[in-house]
Formats: C-alpha cells, sequence, structure tokens
C-alpha cells in the first residue's frame, strides 16, 4: 500500500467562537487512519464530528496539532482530499457528466476524455451522463457527488453522514455500492455517521468521538468479513457493545420495586 495515503493526526486541538468566547471543540484528538483503510467516526450530534472532517479536507485551517496526509501537512484544501457531504451539493444547471468534470482541470478534461465516464460507470450512472441533478432520485445524487469526489483521485476520500437523508433501503444499496468502490480504487476512506449499524457494516475500525471538548474515547477493531451480514451474532455483539459504550447499559424492565 502506498504510505502517502496515510492519515495522520497529533494532537489537533480546535476551538469554536460562541457569543465571542472561544469554546474548545476538540481536545488533543490523535488518529492513524492507514493507507486503504475504511475508518468509521461516529458520535453524538454536536460532538465535533463535521468539524474534524472539515480540518482533514482543508476547509478550515485554524486549529492546533498536526494533521498529514503521507508525510504532507495539511494546510488548505487540496486534490489528495475529497469530500462528500449530507447534501450533494451538485449545481442545478449542469450536467452529471459537467458536475463531475467540474473537479478536473481544463487540461486533465482534455487528456482523458473517458475519466469522467469511468467514475460515472463505477457509481452506476453511466446511462444518466445527460441528465440534469433534478432528474435524479437522491440515492443517485450522493452517487454523482461521489463521483464527483473521486474523479480527482484523492488518497484520502472523507464522507460527513453521506446517506444520512436516504430512505432505509437505498441507504443499505448504498452502503453496498460504497464497499465496491472503496475496493475497486483503494482510496483511505473516513466517514462520520450516526448510525451504529452502518459504521459496523462499512469500517475496519469504528472510532468514538465524544465528550466536551470531544476526542477519541474508544476505537473497535470491526474483523467480521465481507460482505458483512448484518444479522449474524458477531454483527450483533459488536451493535451492543457499541451501543452500550454510548448509551450505557440499559436498565432492566421492571427492576423498579412496586
Ligand atoms: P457534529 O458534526 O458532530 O454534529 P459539529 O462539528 O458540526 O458537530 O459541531 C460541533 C460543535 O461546534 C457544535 O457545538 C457546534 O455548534 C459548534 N460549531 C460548529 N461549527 C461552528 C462554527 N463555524 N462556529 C462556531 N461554532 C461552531
Ligand atoms: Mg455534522
Amino acid at each position: 500500500m502506498n504510505q502517502d495515503n496515510r492519515l495522520t493526526l497529533q494532537h489537533v486541538t480546535k476551538y469554536h467562537r460562541h457569543q465571542g468566547r472561544p469554546v474548545c471543540i476538540l481536545d488533543q484528538v490523535n488518529l492513524t487512519v492507514e493507507p486503504g483503510e475504511f475508518l468509521s467516526i461516529v458520535g453524538p450530534s454536536g460532538s465535533g464530528k463535521s468539524t474534524l472532517l472539515r480540518l482533514i479536507v482543508g476547509l478550515d485551517t485554524e486549529y492546533q496539532g498536526r494533521i498529514l496526509v503521507g508525510d504532507r501537512p495539511v494546510t488548505g484544501p487540496g486534490r489528495d482530499r475529497g469530500i462528500v457531504f449530507q447534501d450533494h451539493r451538485l449545481f442545478p444547471w449542469m450536467t452529471v457528466s459537467e458536475n463531475v468534470a467540474f473537479a478536473l482541470s481544463e487540461e486533465e478534461r482534455r487528456a482523458e476524455r473517458d475519466r469522467v465516464m469511468h467514475y460515472l460507470t463505477l457509481v452506476g450512472l453511466q446511462d444518466y451522463h445527460a441528465a440534469y441533478p433534478h432528474q435524479l432520485s437522491g440515492g443517485m445524487a450522493q452517487r454523482v457527488a461521489i463521483a464527483r469526489a473521486l474523479v480527482s483521485r484523492p488518497r484520502i476520500l472523507v464522507l460527513d453522514e453521506p446517506f444520512g437523508a436516504l430512505d432505509a433501503f437505498t441507504r443499505f444499496q448504498m452502503q453496498q455500492e460504497l464497499i465496491r468502490i472503496w475496493r475497486e480504487e483503494g482510496t483511505t476512506m473516513v466517514i462520520v455517521t450516526h448510525d451504529i449499524d452502518e459504521a459496523i457494516y462499512l469500517g475496519d475500525r469504528v472510532a468514538i468521538l465524544s465528550g466536551r471538548p470531544a476526542t477519541f474515547r474508544k476505537t473497535y477493531r470491526i474483523a467480521l468479513s465481507r460482505p458483512r451480514d448484518r444479522t449474524s451474532d458477531d454483527f450483533l455483539l459488536l451493535r451492543r457493545a457499541i451501543h452500550r459504550e454510548f448509551f450505557g447499559a440499559v436498565e432492566p424492565p421492571f427492576a423498579y420495586s412496586i
């Protein structure tokens, strides 16, 4: 595996301003994502997951600590990192293939005419290259967003609750598709989700970001073979362990005295 695809966070601390005062959101976050690894991050709403991803992709450069891709420090946005958000953020006036091509330079578009088509085929939308975003379902639009994020061949792809707005059936399908794409492309992937099942289904590891300020409290290695069976005993055991970590042990029912 290419060591340049490793993502490293060292002592990353981030303050946001709230009512004029600095508030520590992330405190001394350390993380290594190995080349080609798929990491899932789960955490309560407001724990700083999106803040963390924005730092990784360089959309926010005000932080303390170090973020490295390979051995290169992150100082801003760059083509070595791609991001997919919960909403597709496609340009409504551009076709599907124009939206994907937008991530490329003029020269790249000229030099590799079939590159956009390769990525549209990868996400299963080759027949929709001339469609406009309003003609797509939510799941299809997210596929285009994934193609657009991958077309510049990033070393690292981060996804911020990418399937959160989709119905359960489409979400399952997209999770399977994402695993196929990850295997074909070999990209290092980091997904943020509040869905514990999704985190276990996708990740080689599941890291829990929690606390105020937040840090990684616990990481689970998911040693289940793929494709994963969400109803297998091993899957459910992990699910239970992570739920308990998150919400604490559930009080047994009827434990109160009468
Ligand atoms: P999550 O994605 O885990 O739900 P966020 O990273 O979006 O959480 O937000 C973490 C905390 O930082 C929240 O309390 C949020 O209100 C605050 N926050 C996020 N972005 C900003 C910002 N640009 N300015 C000030 N506070 C922010
Ligand atoms: Mg968020």
